[in-house]
């Protein structure tokens, strides 16, 4: 390494939900870079979801991921000078067939006694919730009252905007294409001019991409499989129908087999057909039978008379085998950081994942509200 090299403590790879909050976290005491290969933050999973916190989503281990974030949602509101970034909306499970009532069921049991678990309720009252259900249709219900629409650009904002204040950069348009040892560290090359930045440990929070990275990093991957997912906002031509039962918005309704979600945004519906296609990473883009399917599927259920596709969009959705975030380092190699694999939860966990991994690079004790061990998600375990 030359005198003259950039370094800093920690490089950050990704521009995502992952790598802002996480960046944001660690430069509480520490130097942080946080690259990103395209031009702008947050272009790919982290711009395309659904927006959604749901209590009770999840594995058990994501669903206390989620529990723990809810409250810290208010405490970055206040630390990082963000708007709202909640707006409450209950979640309405409803099973429309007999498989979807005994997934329902057993949904129900494994959450049994749960703060935050779905609150059963019978199909009628599924109906007046949200009366665009199509009379009949639902046989078996569940509640989850404490569900909210999640600001996910304010959040990504609030977190690089908190980042830059405690000093951290921010670079972009810079491709990591290669990491390799430098000493106890690790030396970082960026493009398009191949710059080299030395640093005490690397993050990478690269999405889709998170396996990639490790590559250049000859570092082990953790066999992350992106999965795709489609969004449609779609026309209603009745608007009124979209009226809740005392005049407010619907509930966002979740089909119990998954096969289908729905919410009212606006005078128009947001569908999508909850699909899980296993693809490489790269630039999703929707496929136009994943869009009819939505459409299909919730008009099944509404009969709104849905036809119209205002806009649709796909993004992806990376898993590891056992659907449970990756958070640390194989120990042949220190200080290269997993914090990948948040699969379909990445914003409604992002709060309570980031403190956590923050705690397991700088090895300082994890936060009490989040109750894990630091090796919980350990890629060790994979
Ligand atoms: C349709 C859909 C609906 C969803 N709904 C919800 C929901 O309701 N609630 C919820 O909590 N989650 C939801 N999710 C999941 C959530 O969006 C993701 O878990 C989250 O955005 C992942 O964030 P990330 O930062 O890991 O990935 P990304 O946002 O994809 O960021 C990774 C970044 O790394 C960058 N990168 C890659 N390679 C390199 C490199 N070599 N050098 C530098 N940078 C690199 C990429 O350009 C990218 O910007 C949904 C996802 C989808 C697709």
């Amino acid at each position: 390494m030359s005198s003259t090299q950039p370094s800093v403590d920690t490089i950050v790879v990704g521009g995502g939900i992952a790598g802002a909050s996480i960046a944001y976290e660690l430069a509480a005491d520490r130097s942080v870079l946080l690259v990103e290969a395209e031009p702008e933050l947050a272009r790919h999973s982290t711009a395309r979801s659904a927006a959604t916190y749901v209590p009770g989503h999840g594995p058990a281990p994501v669903r206390a991921l989620i529990r723990a974030s809810g409250p810290r949602f208010a405490r970055l509101e206040a630390e990082l000078e963000a708007p709202p970034l909640l707006a409450p909306r209950p979640v309405l499970h409803v099973a429309v067939d007999a498989d979807g009532e005994a997934l329902l069921a057993a949904e129900l049991a494994a959450q049994d006694g749960e703060p935050g678990a779905p609150v059963p309720i019978d199909p009628d009252e599924a109906q007046r919730r949200c009366p665009a259900l199509r009379p009949g249709v639902v046989r078996g219900a569940a509640v989850v009252e404490g569900a909210a629409d999640v600001d996910a650009a304010a959040l990504h904002q609030a977190y690089v905007r908190g980042l830059r204040r405690r000093g951290g950069r921010v670079r972009t348009g810079a491709p990591v294409t290669e990491v390799r040892r430098n000493g106890s560290g690790w030396e970082a090359r960026l493009g398009p001019d191949g710059e080299a930045v030395a640093a005490a440990e690397v993050v990478d929070a690269a999405g889709a991409w998170a396996d990639a990275v490790a590559e250049r990093a000859g570092v082990p991957r953790i066999g992350l499989t992106p999965m795709r997912r489609t969004i449609a906002l779609v026309a209603v031509p009745d608007p009124a129908r979209l009226a809740g039962p005392d005049g407010g918005r619907l509930p966002m309704v979740v089909d119990a087999r998954e096969g289908f979600y729905f919410k009212q945004e606006g005078d128009g519906l947001l569908v999508s057909p909850a699909d899980e296609t296993p693809v490489h990473p790269h630039d999703a883009r929707p496929d136009e039978l994943d869009v009819a399917t939505a459409l299909e599927r919730v008009e099944a259920v509404t009969g709104l008379g849905l036809r119209s596709v205002r806009t649709a969009w796909a993004g992806l959705r990376s898993f590891v085998a056992d659907r449970l975030p990756v958070v640390g380092a194989w120990p042949e190699h220190p200080g290269f950081f997993f914090c990948a694999g948040q699969g379909g939860s990445g914003i409604e966990t992002a709060p309570a994942l980031a403190a956590f991994a923050a705690a397991v690079v700088t090895g300082a004790p994890t936060p009490d509200d989040v109750p894990f061990g630091r090796d919980a998600f350990a890629p060790t375990r994979l």
